[in-house]
């Protein structure tokens, strides 16, 4: 198996593509991932960086290049492999937590891994392994309504690691938290992804966050430099 966990090879995207409209959002952009290595995107509002990261989690397509997960060519394989590859190997981080609000955080957490085949004691056991991880233990039968946003956004990194994913692609995963609350919430995903060994790839506005990662790399003029 490739030490590469992600790699993505002149990805073009446009928007509109042949009307007036047209927008080249992606321009031959290339990024490498190692395992276990952690990455900040950098780039400013409208780059195309929610398009660079669902790309490479194989949310979107590109209109060419080369998506490899682990070594193999993801461009060319059927929908049913780009699903189960994107559930079994990626997780997601957005800026606003999407947990469900009529369940709890442990269940927010348990109910993608009862999806993914395991039983509910072994999902509620991780579950609270992870939350443990995080310091929101002692919140797990709370719902997101009654969590603060640092609180929300720790079990929305739970949530993401639930799988157990090689990949993790996050998109601004604290640009809605006070400065205060998101450094200690940054900090917290770092001992996580740390911790488990994972690759990840988070995009950023706050280059003193950035400065924590591997690798800063820049998406510019649909390019990455
Ligand atoms: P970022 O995440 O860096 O803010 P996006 O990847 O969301 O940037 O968007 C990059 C550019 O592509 C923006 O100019 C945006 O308006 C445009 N865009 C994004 N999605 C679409 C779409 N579905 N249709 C047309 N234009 C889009």
């Amino acid at each position: 198996m490739s030490d590469l966990t992600l790699e993505l090879e002149g990805i073009e995207k446009f928007y509109n593509r042949g009307k007036p409209s047209e927008v080249k959002v992606l321009r031959g952009a290339s990024l490498r991932l190692k395992a276990g290595e952690v990455v900040a995107l950098v780039a400013p509002s409208g780059a195309g960086k929610s398009t660079f990261l669902h790309i490479a989690g194989l949310l979107d397509v590109a209109d060419s290049g080369m998506v490899r997960h682990a070594g193999r060519d993801m461009s060319s394989e059927p929908d049913r492999v780009r699903t189960e590859t994107r559930r079994e190997d990626v997780g997601f981080i957005y800026q606003f937590h999407h947990l469900l609000p009529e369940f709890s955080a442990l269940e927010n957490i348990v109910i993608p891994q009862l999806a993914n085949g395991k039983s509910e004691a072994e999902a509620k056991a991780r579950a609270m392994d992870l939350l443990a991880r995080v310091g929101v233990a002692g919140r797990a039968d709370h719902r997101p309504a009654a969590l603060s946003g640092g609180e929300q956004q720790r079990v929305a990194f739970c949530r993401a690691l639930a799988n157990a994913p090689r990949l993790l692609l996050a998109d601004e995963p604290t640009g809605n938290l006070d400065p205060a609350t998101s450094d200690q919430v940054f900090a917290a995903l770092m001992d996580l992804v740390r911790d488990t060994g994972l690759s990840a790839l988070i995009a950023t506005h706050n280059l003193e966050l950035a400065a924590r990662m591997d690798r800063i790399v820049r998406l510019e003029q649909g390019v990455i430099v």
